[in-house]
């Protein structure tokens, strides 16, 4: 790997400074952790099949008006993305119930909801991402009314349009983690921007007809063949790198 400028380094990713001002490189890891980083693991090719999948997902999310800080992918494990200040805020959108929803109000998991929902966390690791409410969120300061507006808007739009493109090739979103982030340009104007990836680490997959889990809960719960699971999404988007499963095993960054 070239000797780059490490910025962060996050569970899953690291970011390295950009080739230009203003933007950054998100490397891809295999490192998988769950329960708050209690649980850690390796899911081999993880990295390079989320760098593929988020790319396909910002592309079309962009074609469809949505804002993204995604650029290019560079290669394997690495995509180019605008430098943002990240809100410290996890959305999370539900369409069935599941995790944590279904143990903290113990409902079935599966249950269909009547309609999303959309929950926000704090982003942050020490305290566990604790679930907020809008009030703590404008309280405290960390994004406005009209930033929540705008952030609830787009993730609903996002979630109609993930819910309809993985219904098409056999899957049914039930429910995922989107992160924000702001943009700045020349004239300091900020724009909301959707941020981090959108990869089985952080979506609910499950078949359409077997309900068989395609997503990181294979990890979080020791269901085996989590690999295979990623490669399926992967596969059923159309987007397998060539000569997988072979080629998703390297961990060499490729330049
Ligand atoms: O655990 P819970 O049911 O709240 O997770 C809801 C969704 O958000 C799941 O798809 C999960 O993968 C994602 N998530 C995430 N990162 C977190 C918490 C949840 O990607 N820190």
């Amino acid at each position: 790997m070239t000797r780059r400028k490490q910025i962060y380094e996050g569970k899953a990713k690291v970011m390295f400074e950009g080739p230009e001002p203003g933007t950054l490189v998100q490397y891809f890891k295999d490192d998988a952790t769950a329960f708050n980083a209690q649980k850690r693991g390796t899911i081999t090719g993880k990295g390079v099949i989320n760098n593929r999948i988020s790319e396909f997902l910002m592309t079309k999310l962009a074609e469809i008006g949505i804002p993204t800080h995604f650029v290019r992918r560079l290669n394997m494990r690495e995509q180019l993305v605008r430098q943002v200040e990240i809100i410290p805020v996890e959305v999370v959108i539900r369409n069935i119930v599941a995790g944590s929803l279904a143990q903290r109000l113990g409902m079935a998991e599966g249950t269909p909801l009547p309609r999303s929902i959309v929950e926000y966390y704090y982003k942050n690791d020490k305290l566990g991402d604790p679930m907020v409410s809008e009030e703590h969120i404008t309280c405290f300061g960390w994004a406005t009314t009209q930033d929540l507006d705008e952030i609830m808007q787009m993730s609903l739009r996002i979630n109609d349009f993930l819910m309809g493109l993985f219904l098409g090739i056999g899957i049914k979103l039930v429910d995922f983690k989107l992160e924000f982030g702001r943009l700045y340009d020349e004239h300091d104007h900020m724009r909301l921007v959707l941020a981090d990836e959108i990869s089985p680490d952080n979506c609910r997959l499950w078949d359409s007809k077997t309900n068989e889990k395609l997503d990181k809960d294979r990890f979080r719960r020791d269901l085996g063949k989590v690999e295979e699971a990623y490669q399926e999404v992967a596969r059923r988007l159309g987007i397998l790198p060539e000569g997988a499963p072979g080629d998703v095993k390297s961990t060499a960054t490729v330049q």
